[in-house]
């Protein structure tokens, strides 16, 4: 904890004394440790897997997985903070966990048993609430610069009520109706540090069935337009179940996964901005905010070729296809085809990918007969392209989708690892809404209904050329909230169909990102990058005298990858270096925090703070210190060498305290004139009697 200053009197007689504690500015010291954060999972629910997927999302590639049946207090010991996945807990392991957190761990504990509500600092209402929304308070606190709108999660809420947590997020029973209960908590436990947080929700499981749609409506066929389509696991309105949307359309402008992922984020890293700083890595290349991820489907019409050309056309001279610089796309064709394998390699060879167009012709599917649609044709595209390398991303043709996974799961045991077929349609349903209905905009791998990862990802084709969109509106709108002030970054996939040539809505789209800076790439080249960042990893993760270390280990695909580090409120960077060099950084805000961001290469990297004020300097208390008459309803108002911000001046740093230290209750106010802010006791104090006003300083300063 940083500056404390502290005044004391007295309201009869006493001796004039006044306490003006004051250390250093700064954090504590802290012990190397390789991986500052622990996943607990538990083989009873996958998807508590699933909150690596999360953090490798997220950038937050500094954590170890271990399954809760493991823990002891000694093996949490390393750990500066646990997320805890939905898990039923023996006594035992509330009892370690409890006394890590007291001992300054940082726990977030999804949908967390009930044995831990004392710790966390709620109270069992004894009720639930499923498929209902929450607000995160983006007045304060780790909420600040995620959207200020109601946000859908789905699966089963525990309700309880407040008893010593403050709120990070409200549950709403629908999209306007608060309810008394939090979504999001987060308590300080005990004088070590520690905290406790809980999402009162599965997140993991609700994010996965905000992506992938309700796992109760897979193989229906709900908008009565045959094949079953992805559609059909969101789609309300079927003749004989009618029901809401699965995703509120009104919401549809908002990544609602990805922000709910972000205040995840936003948690941890200000949950334990107290012990030391934690390294990400940022979403895309270069610190771009967004990506066109172009891709087109060739029914045996053969377009596809001039199509590329037009592309070659529009990239500037000497691009680097490898920086996502040229203009680049995918073209998902039928066998048959009209190109040849040298027309083809030669389009592999500059970057763009050719690959399979399964089709089913437009019928279900069931796993044998899925398997046996893409061994044939899979076998008929290879012989006909022998010089391209093995499918690597797909589409399927109609976008069948015949339930859960099936098409993902067999995709894995062909060795393709990226999927497009989500698609945001039919018109009916997206009535010219630009917006993500998987509530992301980032490609994250798929899981089975019981949580289980497959290492396959789905990155939602969200531009469509047959869905009724509007360009450049629709593209104009994405590329605009991913790069503005809403902060909805993404990779936006298109299918722009390569039937033919031309493709107004293919130019308006490349228009657009060419206009803003964005680079439009083939799917390939975002699953070589999302591997490549995936697999690019923070370690010895240490921190003393306020320099962060730690080592970077890049994969080679990571071209342009960028670290990221929250430099605190009030703090400046002094140096940053790898492996002993000075490095170039810049600065940016993303979600209400501020980073430096640099190049994130292999090697050993530190970066070192200082404070960027001068600590507050309080230039007068009234009562004045000593005072041994103090009137027993004292106003007591401070005058401090700046304007303090009201913002941060509030009960938790501006206290009075009683002669046993205990904080005792009072009304905030300000005077009018000069912003100077003014304690009132709500009672009487009590005669011959030592009080202490207490201004905190540091992390969380008033200024
Ligand atoms: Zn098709």
């Amino acid at each position: 904890m940083g500056l404390i200053k502290k005044h004391n009197w007295r309201t009869h007689l006493s001796s004039l004394f006044v306490l003006a504690g004051l250390c250093a500015c700064g954090f504590p010291a802290q012990a190397v440790s390789t991986h500052p954060i622990l996943v607990l999972t538990n083989a009873a629910n996958p998807f508590s897997q699933y909150y690596s997927e999360i953090l490798l999302t997220e950038g937050l590639n500094e954590f170890t997985q271990a399954n809760v049946s493991t823990i002891s207090y000694d093996s949490l010991a390393p750990y500066d903070m646990v997320i805890l996945g939905e898990s039923a807990l023996t006594p035992v392991q509330v009892n370690d966990l409890s006394d890590w957190v007291n001992a300054g761990g940082k726990l977030i504990a999804m949908r967390p048993d009930k044995q831990l509500a004392g710790l966390l600092g709620l109270t069992d209402a004894g009720s639930t609430l499923s498929e209902g929304y929450l607000l995160v308070n983006t007045a304060d606190g780790p909420g600040i610069g995620i959207v200020d709108q109601t946000m859908q999660f789905h699966g089963t809420a525990h309700r309880y009520t407040l008893s010593g947590a403050s709120s990070v997020a409200t549950l709403y029973s629908n999209a306007l109706s608060a309810t008394a209960n939090p979504a999001v908590t987060l308590r300080n436990v005990g004088p070590n540090g520690g905290q406790a947080a809980a999402f009162i929700f599965d997140l993991a499981r609700s994010i996965v069935f905000t992506r992938q749609g309700n796992p109760a409506w897979s193989g229906q066929e709900r908008d009565d337009i045959t094949p079953i389509r992805p559609d059909d696991l969101f789609y309300g309105a079927a003749r004989l179940d009618p029901q809401p949307d699965y995703v509120d359309l009104n919401k549809v402008a908002i990544p609602q996964a990805d922000e709910q992922q972000r205040l995840l984020a936003n948690m941890i890293l200000s949950m334990e901005s107290n012990r030391k700083l934690l390294p990400r890595f940022w979403y895309f290349p270069y610190g771009f905010k967004a990506v066109v991820v172009m891709t087109g489907d060739d029914h045996a019409t053969g377009g596809t070729a001039g199509r590329f050309d037009r592309y070659i056309a529009l990239s500037p001279a000497h691009a680097s296809v490898d920086d996502w610089q040229a203009i680049r796309s995918t073209s998902y064709l039928f066998p048959d085809t009209p190109l040849t394998d040298a027309q083809a390699a030669a389009y592999n060879a500059a970057g763009f990918e050719i690959s399979l167009h399964l089709n089913t012709g437009c019928a279900d599917y069931t796993p044998d007969s899925l398997h046996m649609l893409f061994t044939n044709q899979l076998g008929r595209f290879t012989n006909t392209f022998p010089s391209l390398p093995p499918v690597a991303t797909h589409r399927i043709h109609c976008v069948a989708w015949s339930s859960y996974t099936t098409l993902p799961e067999e995709e894995l045991r062909l060795g393709i690892r990226l999927d497009t077929s989500y698609y945001f349609w039919p018109p009916k349903w997206v009535l010219d809404r630009p917006g993500l209905f998987t509530g992301s905009g980032m490609p994250m791998r798929f899981a089975k209904t019981n949580g289980s990862l497959i290492d396959v990802y789905q990155a939602a084709t969200q531009m469509t050329d047959e869905s009724g969109q509007s360009f450049p509106y629709t593209v104009d709108t994405l590329l605009d909230r991913a790069l503005g002030p809403e902060g909805y970054y993404g990779a936006f996939v298109a299918n722009m169909h390569t039937d033919s040539v031309n493709s107004p809505e293919s130019d308006a789209i490349v228009n657009s990102a060419v206009n803003r800076g964005v680079p439009v790439i083939a799917a390939r080249q975002l699953l070589t990058w999302l591997d490549a960042r995936n697999d690019s990893t923070f370690d010895s993760v240490g921190w003393t005298n306020n320099t962060l270390s730690f080592t970077i280990t890049a994969s080679a695909g990571a071209r342009g990858l960028q670290g990221m580090v929250p430099i605190p409120v009030g703090y400046r960077v002094t140096n940053i270096a790898h492996d002993g060099n000075p490095i170039g950084c810049s600065l940016n805000k993303i979600k209400g925090m501020q980073y430096v961001f640099f190049p994130a290469l292999t090697g050993n990297y530190s970066i070192s703070i200082i404070s960027n004020v001068a600590p507050l300097n309080i230039t007068a208390i009234l009562p004045r210190a000593g005072v041994t008459d103090a009137n027993r309803a004292p106003d007591i108002s401070l005058t401090s060498s700046e304007v303090m911000s009201a913002s941060t001046v509030n009960p938790n740093t501006f206290v009075l305290l009683n002669a046993s230290g205990n904080v005792i209750s009072v009304l905030l106010s300000y005077i009018a004139s000069t912003l100077a802010p003014v304690l009132t006791p709500t009672f009487l104090l009590a005669p011959a009697t030592t009080y202490t006003a207490v201004v905190k300083s540091g992390g969380r300063s008033p200024r």
